[in-house]
Parts: structure tokens; sequence; C-alpha cells
């Protein structure tokens, strides 16, 4: 089959022209992602040195060896500004151009110039660098992570690899190609940039869309203070971990947490120093928790922690951990007297499946630790109760008492709430943890 090179470098440059075109269209919409106006101009660049490197012969030699082959370096240095900009750092124009000067300098030396196989070498290494640097951006890439990104990596190494094709087969590549082989490599050369260039394109529009999708969703469950869950987020994963663990047979609870006397701190601090005390109360409280538990800024300085598979007691446990941690790492921040949490503990067995059932009497068990004097855990008596009818159902309970091993701090188990409360009361200040 005879192939038609001049045809085929023309077909290669319309359809990377208007996939450069295109990514500058997209720049347009959105101003913010400059990774397209790098990448689009990057490749109506690489277009313009690829049409002076396809007219060799044609156009005078200095246009189309230093000035079709500096462009297209200049092209892939551009790109990997792209890439740079799209992982939220800094591109570097003098390293993005600094192949291109390099090629052009080097041109300057007849040895260097009148050596064809040498320079497709240098060209390649060039090249090869570039292509390999772009992947790495994105594999080392910033969150939210695009999966799409993995194509782009891919398709890059490819272009890589064709690169390092090169250094082996210079010697067949030098121009005017002689021999029919050659040809056909130069024409795969070609279809394959042809296809790279269209592909990468598209892959790169769709990369900054996939981020700004996962962005917004980010920002609509996140909490931008604190950096944990919103209530939208806590209310939807929540409902899911609940039907999970109903299907699993466990109970689940809820803590639900509000920080005393939250408003004298933005009062008489300001409400920086009140921001501090919440997002310093998020990293107390997140390194209590398990990774399978859910943790939630419900609201001001209101707090949620939905632990699957908790009982009860193990629940109170985990939140008069919370309370001592707090107010030790409050002490530590500087708040002498030490900075307290009321909280209010319920669970599924009480509460039935439903969120907002496990939520409203949690909320209650909340307001009676407020009106008992704050800095404690409530939770209703109808809790234990529930619990050990459970554990003498399914025979697990060792007799009319919980074995020791079963009460929070080893205390609280089957106390009824007047002597929770009044242990608690007397414990508070040097509770077991
Ligand atoms: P109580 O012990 O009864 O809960 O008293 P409190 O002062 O903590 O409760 P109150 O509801 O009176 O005040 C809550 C305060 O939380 C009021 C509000 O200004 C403050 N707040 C809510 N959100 C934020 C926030 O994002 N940053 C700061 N600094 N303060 C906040
Ligand atoms: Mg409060
Ligand atoms: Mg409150």
């Amino acid at each position: 089959m005879r192939i038609d090179l001049p045809t085929l470098y023309a077909v290669a440059a319309f359809a990377t022209a208007v996939s450069g075109l295109m990514l500058l269209a997209s720049w347009l919409q959105n101003r913010n992602a400059t990774t397209l106006a790098w990448w689009g101009g990057g490749t109506l660049v690489q277009v313009t040195g690829g049409v002076l490197i396809a007219l060799h012969g044609s156009v005078p030699d200095t246009a189309a060896i230093v000035g079709g082959n500096a462009l297209w370096l200049a092209a892939l240095g551009m790109m990997w500004c792209g890439a740079r900009a799209f992982e939220g750092r800094r591109p570097r124009l003098g390293a993005a151009l600094l192949g291109a000067i390099v090629w052009v300098a080097l041109c300057q030396s007849e040895a260097f110039y009148g050596t064809p196989v040498l320079r497709i070498r240098v060209f390649a290494t060039i090249g090869l660098v570039y292509a390999l640097l772009i992947p790495w951006e994105y594999w080392r890439g910033r969150p939210p992570r695009p999966v799409s990104r993995w194509a782009v990596i891919a398709l890059m190494l490819v272009q890589a690899l064709l690169y390092l094709l090169r250094l082996p087969l210079a010697e067949r590549l030098v121009y005017p190609v002689v021999s029919e082989d050659a040809g056909v490599l130069i024409s795969l050369g070609v279809g394959a940039l042809l296809l790279h260039g269209v592909c990468m394109a598209f892959l790169v529009i769709t990369m900054v869309k996939e981020r700004l999708e996962l962005q917004l969703r980010h920002d609509a469950l996140v909490d931008p203070l604190t950096g944990i869950a919103n209530r939208r987020a806590f209310v939807e994963h929540g409902e899911r971990l609940l039907t999970r663990a109903a299907g699993e047979g466990c109970s689940t609870a809820l803590l639900m947490i509000d920080l005393d006397l939250f408003k004298r701190i933005n009062d008489t601090l300001g409400h920086d120093a009140g921001d501090a005390v919440l997002r310093f109360f998020c990293t107390t409280t997140d390194g209590l928790l398990r990774p399978t538990d859910l943790f939630a800024r419900t609201g001001g300085e209101e707090f949620a922690c939905l632990l699957p598979g908790a009982s009860i007691l193990e629940a109170v446990q985990v939140a008069d951990r919370i309370r001592v941690r707090f107010a030790a790492q409050s002490r530590r921040h500087g708040f002498k007297d030490g900075l307290t949490v009321s909280i209010g503990a319920a669970t599924t067995l009480t509460s039935g499946r439903r969120l907002t059932a496990l939520m409203g009497n949690a909320d209650r068990a909340l307001y009676a630790a407020k009106a008992n004097g704050r800095n404690r855990v409530e939770w209703s008596p109808d809790e234990e109760s529930a619990l050990v009818a459970l554990r003498r159902r399914s025979r697990i309970a060792a007799g009319p008492g919980d074995t020791a091993d079963d009460r929070p701090d080893g205390a609280t188990a089957h106390r009824t709430p007047a002597q929770a409360a009044e242990r608690r009361t007397r414990g508070s200040a040097a509770p077991a943890s």
C-alpha cells in the first residue's frame, strides 16, 4: 500500500488544530481553568511546528529544522505547564521553554546541525523528558482526583514511548526518507500523533469537567471551616450506614454533641478564636473515632457522631472520652479552666432504624445534659433496659448484671439514671478514659 505522507500530514495538522481551538474555546467559557489555555495554546504551537517540519524541503532548512522542532518542543513545555496548572502548581515558563532554547542553541553548532542522526536523538530525548513530566504531574495530582486523568497518563506514556523508539531508529528516519519501511514508520508516527492530539483535547476537557463536578459535590457535602461532613452529608450517608447496620443485625449509636457556653468564647476572644476552637474540637474528636464512624458538623457548635455497631455502653464510653480529651486539649490551647461539651446518646435499639428518630432521641438526651448542668453525657434509661432485655434474649448477658467488660469506664452500665448521673457528677473532674 502506498502511503501518501503529505495528505496524512495535512489531515493530522487540521484535526490537531481544531482540537487546539476547541480547548481554547472551552477556556473562554471557564477562564479559571487555565490548563485549557495552556493545552490549547500548546496544541496550536505544536501544529505550527509540525507543519514546518513536514514542509522540510519546501521551506528553508532553518525554518523546518531549527524553527519547526523548536516550536514542537516549546509546545510540549506549554502542555507541561497545563498539567501543572491543573494540579494547582505554578506553571514554569522558563523550564517549559528550556527544551526549545537548548535546541536552538545546539543548532548554532555546525557539528550538531550537520549530523541528522544526532539531531533526531537529541530532539527525541528532550521530547521524552517533557512527555514523562506531563504524566508525572497528573500522577502526583491534588485531590479531588478525576478518574479520567489515568487515560491522560496512559496516552502521554504512549507518546513517551514513541520518543523513546526514535533513539534506536534514528538512522532510518533521516530526511529524505529512502526506504519504504521508514515511510511506513513515519506514517504510523503521524497517525499516532493525530489520534493523540484529538484524544488529548477531549480528555483534558473531560478532566476539567470531572474535577469541577467533584469539587461541587465536595463543597455541597463538606463543612468548609472544619473540613468534616456537613449536615447534608450526615443525613445522606447516615441513612445508608443505618440500613447497612440493620441488615447486619447490629445496633447503631448516635452522639449529639454541643459545645458548652460557646457564645462566651466568641464574645470574649472574638469569632476567629471561636473558629479555632471548632477546628481543634474536630481534630480531637476525629482522632477518637474509628474510620467507619461518621462525624459531622450539624450546626454552628453542634456535632454528631454515628457509631455503627456500637451499643449504648460503648457509645457512652466514646462520648466520655471525647468530653475528657477535649477539655484536656483546650487547656493545652490556653483555656485555663478547660472547655466542655454536653453529649446526648441514643441507639437504634430504642429509636428504630430511622435517622430522624435516632437524632430526636439523642437530641433529647443532649437537652437533658444541658439541663443537668452541662459537661456530661446523658442517655435515656430506656436504652439500658432495652440492651439488658436484648442480651437476656440472646443469652449474651451474664446473669442479672453485665460483666465488667461491658461497662463504659467500668461503671455506668447498670445504674439507674439518677445513680449514673450522680457518679458522673462526682467523677467528672477525673473520669476514667
Ligand atoms: P450552650 O451551652 O447552652 O450550648 O450555650 P452556647 O453559648 O454554646 O449556645 P448558643 O446557642 O447560645 O450559642 C452558640 C454560638 O455559636 C452562637 C454563634 O455565634 C456561635 N457560632 C455558630 N457558628 C459559629 C461559627 O462557625 N464560628 C464561630 N466562631 N461561632 C459560631
Ligand atoms: Mg452550645
Ligand atoms: Mg447549640
